[in-house]
């Protein structure tokens, strides 16, 4: 709402017309009067043209004695009731005194239709109530508005304002000037989901400690451990390469990464190594330090809690590096990574890995009963068609563990790692795969496994596959579904393509697509 007009717009009374001169003029001099100096105003009870506001709330007082400060104060009236209240007396013709007779209570302008204006531009509608009742005499308040003090503190109230403006402008550059950045960041990270399709990855190396939190409390729980060391085929396989080849071990320096429960720095120690650095950055690295101790291995087995890529290790090089980082379809978890990493920053010239080669395979799969089970569920649920939910369940890989008898075809390798020699930026990949079909029926799913190898100066060479078609492993299979199954024949060599890769959120996730002539689907595993 205005303020009190300075009719004069230079802040002086100077030339403002006494009452008495105003009320002595006829309405073509007060027209005359008002043209250049304001906006005149017509009394809300009679006819008479006025100057401005202040003088109309004088001329009520005098000529009709109606104090209109006095109704808005009786009535507390917001701004919204002040409007109402003008716009009842001028469109009701209402009189002085049936306004001041009003009582207490609801007040005949509660209606909204009130709110539209009786006057084009009727400055007392311009007005602000509040400013009306701070000031106990209107019309000297017009006058007080004129003098130098009100006008400063006018020219202040502008200031401030100003200011306000100008700072909300720059809050607003500020804001656009981010929303820049935001948009160049999210093309950003467009473009690098992209490029990761040709291999470039963010390492696991690169998370904050915080990022990886959950990761590593998941191995501060016995549970995993235990069933990890209850999966024989692994853990002797570990146990069999490493107490079949003391050659290998005999007087080295070995580096275990993630030893968990520090099974693997045990059987290093009982193989020959003259010294065991165990590193895990879980809690369960304060059970290895008892075990190790109750095993009287302390001697040989240094365990050191943290990360390998963050801590500091008491020796310069290794001669060998023995973990077990292989997560579901191997590489979940990312955790060949870290080994990596260790492997640049700590292998000795002509060190070794172990395990050192792995496989990762891909079959066939015809299983129209765990299909219906999983997928054609959806389009009858109780009698209503949940269709709509196989898109959210086939993209979902399943970890678990296949039933050699519904393989439909040879097994195919489609991918090669020896990590001696693997670089990080292989671990994204694609590659043209052949599956070979054994059955004539509908393919329903493509399952993907690993084997591991250790081999390279093994006299013993030791092995062990993740397949459905050996004893099953804690790592079960990596289960694809297809959406609709896929007719295929005996013989018939079922050609595909599978990209795999990190998901950009979570690194050590996986992302894989598969695609299958003109069937294309992308699988996240986590
Ligand atoms: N070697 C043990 C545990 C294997 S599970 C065994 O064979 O039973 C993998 C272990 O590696 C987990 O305990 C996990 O906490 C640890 N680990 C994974 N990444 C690591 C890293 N970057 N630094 C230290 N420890 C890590």
């Amino acid at each position: 709402m205005a303020e009190y007009t300075d009719a004069h717009g230079d802040g002086t009374a100077e030339r403002m017309p006494e009452l008495s001169d105003e009320e002595d003029m006829d309405d073509e001099e007060q027209w005359q009067w008002t043209e250049e100096d304001s906006q005149p105003v017509t009394c809300l009870f009679c006819d008479r043209l006025l100057n401005c506001v202040p003088a109309v709330l004088q001329h009520c007082t005098a000529e009709h004695q109606l104090d209109l400060v006095n109704v808005v104060r009786k009535h507390r009236l917001d701004d919204y009731g002040y409007i109402k209240m003008i716009n009842f007396i001028r469109s009701t013709r209402c009189s002085p005194s049936c306004l001041m007779g009003l009582p207490d209570g609801p007040l005949p302008w509660e209606g909204e239709k009130f709110l539209r204006p009786v006057l084009q531009d009727d400055p007392l509608l311009q007005t602000d109530p509040e400013e009306l009742c701070s000031r106990d005499d209107p019309c000297s308040s017009t006058r007080s508005s004129s003098t130098p003090e009100s006008r400063d503190a006018l020219l202040r109230r502008a200031q401030t304002a100003e200011e306000r403006a100008r700072s909300s402008e720059e809050a607003l550059a500020r804001a656009m000037e981010d929303l820049h950045k935001l948009k160049l960041l999210a093309q950003g990270l467009v473009l690098n989901a992209d490029t990761s399709k040709s291999g470039n990855l963010g390492p696991v190396a690169e998370l904050r400690e915080d990022e990886d939190e959950a990761y590593f409390s998941s191995y501060g729980h016995h549970g995993i451990h235990e069933e990890m060391l209850k999966d024989k085929v692994r853990t002797e396989s570990y146990r069999d390469f490493m107490y079949s080849n003391p050659e290998v071990f005999r007087d080295k320096v070995v580096l275990d990464v993630g030893c968990g429960t520090g099974i693997l720095s045990m059987f290093a120690a009982k193989a020959g190594a003259k010294k065991v650095i165990a590193v895990d950055q879980s809690e369960i690295i304060y059970q290895a330090m008892d075990i190790v101790r109750s095993n009287h291995l302390e001697d040989i087995v240094t365990l050191i809690k943290g990360r390998i890529e963050d801590i500091k290790l008491p020796v310069e090089k290794v001669d060998i590096i023995i973990s077990e980082w292989m997560g579901y379809f191997l590489l979940f978890e990312s955790m060949l990574d870290s080994v990596l990493h260790a492997k640049d920053l700590y292998l000795v010239d002509g060190g070794s890995v172990y395990p050192d080669l792995c496989n990762i395979s891909l079959v066939a799969v015809g299983d129209a009963q765990k299909h219906q089970e999983r997928i054609a569920f959806w389009d009858d649920v109780y009698g209503f068609n949940m269709a709509c939910m196989k898109k959210a369940v086939v993209p979902e890989a399943v970890v678990e563990v296949v039933n050699k008898d519904t393989l439909i075809s040879e097994p195919t390798v489609i991918q090669t790692f020896d990590c001696n020699t693997v670089c990080l930026s292989e671990l994204e990949f694609t590659t043209d795969f052949c599956l070979k079909m054994i059955a004539t029926t509908d393919c329903t799913a493509i399952v993907g496994y690993f084997d591991i190898f250790f081999d390279k100066g093994c006299s013993n060479k030791v092995k062990f596959s993740t397949g459905p078609q050996v004893t099953k492993t804690h790592w079960k299979q990596t289960v694809f579904l297809l959406e609709k199954p896929l007719f295929v024949q005996a013989g018939e060599e079922l050609r595909g393509r599978i990209t795999v890769r990190k998901n950009k959120k979570d690194p050590r996730s996986l992302v894989v697509t598969l695609d299958l002539g003109d069937r294309k689907q992308t699988y996240c595993l986590q």
